[in-house]
């Protein structure tokens, strides 16, 4: 899955746990989940290696290739 740069449509490198690093503007950003549903942020539950996302809005489980993926600028 390639994840795009919000401000210059470069790729992003994986930083570390759900940061991000744009190698074009060098900017830092960390993944938020969202529910496609609500648009609420999803809860994260990490299991045996993988992760799954819960939305406690009712929702339930929402699988990966679902969940909306933001990418918000991390102050530094
Ligand atoms: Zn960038
Ligand atoms: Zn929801």
């Amino acid at each position: 899955m390639e994840i795009l740069c919000p401000h210059c449509q470069h790729t992003l490198h994986w930083l570390k746990a759900s940061q991000f690093q744009c190698s074009q503007c060098h900017q830092h950003f960390q993944q938020h989940a969202h529910c496609p549903e609500c648009q609420q942020p999803l809860q994260t539950l990490s299991a045996c290696g993988s992760v799954s996302y819960f939305c406690q809005r009712g929702h339930g489980l929402i699988s990966r290739q679902r969940v909306l993926f933001r990418y918000l600028p991390v102050q530094e």
